[in-house]
């Protein structure tokens, strides 16, 4: 049987940009050397690789990790990601911006990412629930209800998780339904859960037109991504009267400048999968969107899309980084001297992992709640978290970003010296 080792990309750009910010955090919050390696360094690495045996009887093996970056404050917590572009670099980033996310939020987890270097879109669902229970058995001794916690992220969803729990539960010989969150409904998910990065999304980026002095009514949106997040953020922003001039994905983007009709395109893309070809727009390039003349720019797909090269042409007022580290190091400071204002992913995507723990909760009581009880409470959460964090900008006179990174960084800290140095 041939054997194909799928390698790992070389892209460390994520990891460089999220070290800068801690680095940035420990400075500003007077933290010594020590602290700050402390912090920098992950708790647990484990990569494995995950043999496949195709649909067509050949073999292909590819590399996944699971990170877990830190565990003061609960459980490692974080998503699972299937890309082509997974490395270990990245999946490090992501891990170390979960630990701050979590603290921001105040929800008791920790940080954690997963990931495996597969593109989805080229297997079945009979490979990929192969490659899923395979990855699963083999990061065993390190997942659990009580340990780290899986859920989807990029190219992961429901159907991943369900996988996921019942190797997981059929190994140790019991249901344990608080393995992962983001589970189908029938197995224990919360209502609310599949739309809640995109709920939390668009209350951000709301309470920023707010701030702002900006109508939702006489506000303009662009959205790049319309897949978990970007798609109901583009139809909660919509609803809220933001004409959302603008959606791509990875096969186009289209564009309506008196806005688009966003169920319009919802059934475009469920009938023929993609956002290109939706004829109540215009289409344009992608890289166009970002580029528009709308008060509100929501990068809702992977991270470094606003960069050096492009962060000053980009002509909306406020950014919400609906996708994990969208702006680069660089951009940020670009934007940052335009004034744009950035509302930072650990804040702005945050309704993703704030519901996931109220699953977790509600399936630790065995007791669920109504889809209105998980929203009034997820917007509560945002809507604090927010002006915390815009409160702590204007104290210290730093950017959302700076104050939400020191924010969380203090949170875990604190949960580190209360808890002292073992042994
Ligand atoms: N993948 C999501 C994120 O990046 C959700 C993580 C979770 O719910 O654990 O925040």
């Amino acid at each position: 049987m041939a054997v194909e080792v799928v390698a790992e990309s070389a892209t460390t750009g994520p990891l460089d940009d999220a070290r800068a910010q801690l680095a940035f955090a420990i400075e500003h919050l007077g933290y010594g050397e020590g602290i700050h390696t402390l912090l920098a360094t992950p708790r647990r690495e484990l990569t494995v690789s995950v043999p496949l045996r195709r649909d067509d009887g050949g073999t292909e093996v590819f590399i996944g990790h699971r990170v877990q970056h830190n565990f003061s404050r609960g459980p490692a917590k974080g998503g699972l990601r299937y890309s082509a572009f997974v490395d270990l670099d990245e999946v490090r980033a992501l891990a170390m911006w979960m630990t701050w996310k979590c603290a921001l939020v105040d929800v008791p987890y920790g940080g954690a990412k997963g990931g495996i270097t597969i593109d989805p879109t080229r297997y079945s669902d009979a490979e990929l629930e192969r490659v899923t229970r395979r990855y699963t058995s083999e990061i065993m001794p390190l997942i659990g209800p009580t340990q780290d916690i899986p859920a989807p992220d990029v190219g992961t969803d429901e159907r991943t998780m369900a996988w996921i729990m019942d190797t997981y539960s059929v190994n140790v010989g019991h249901t344990v339904p608080g393995v992962v969150t983001g589970k189908p409904l029938a197995l224990g998910g919360s209502l609310g859960r599949a739309s809640a990065t995109s709920r939390g999304v668009s209350h951000v980026a709301l309470l920023a037109l707010e701030h702002r002095g900006r109508a939702a009514s006489r506000s303009t949106a662009a959205v790049q991504g319309f897949g978990k997040v970007g798609r109901d953020t583009a139809r909660f922003l919509a609803e809220a009267g933001v004409r959302v001039r603008a959606v791509s994905d990875v096969t186009g983007a289209v564009f309506r400048e008196d806005g688009l009709d966003i169920r319009a395109l919802m059934r475009h893309v469920d009938t023929t999968g993609h956002v290109a070809g939706f004829s109540g727009g215009e289409a344009i390039d992608g890289e166009e969107l970002l580029e528009l003349d709308v008060d509100v720019l929501v990068p809702a797909a992977l991270e470094g899309v606003l960069t050096e090269a492009n962060a000053d042409r980009v002509r909306a007022g406020i950014v919400v980084e609906g996708a994990n580290g969208p702006t680069t190091k660089a951009a940020d400071a670009v934007l940052r001297e335009r004034d744009v204002l950035v509302v930072p992913d650990i804040l702005a995507n945050a309704g993703g992992v704030v519901v996931s723990y109220f699953e977790w909760v509600q399936a630790n009581q065995a007791y669920w709640w109504t889809e209105a009880e998980v929203d009034d409470k997820l917007r509560r959460r945002m809507t604090s978290s927010w002006r915390a964090v815009l409160e702590y900008a204007d104290r210290a006179h730093l950017s959302l970003r700076e104050a939400a990174t020191c924010m969380g960084v203090e949170r875990v800290w604190e949960a580190h010296r209360l808890r002292g140095l073992y042994p």
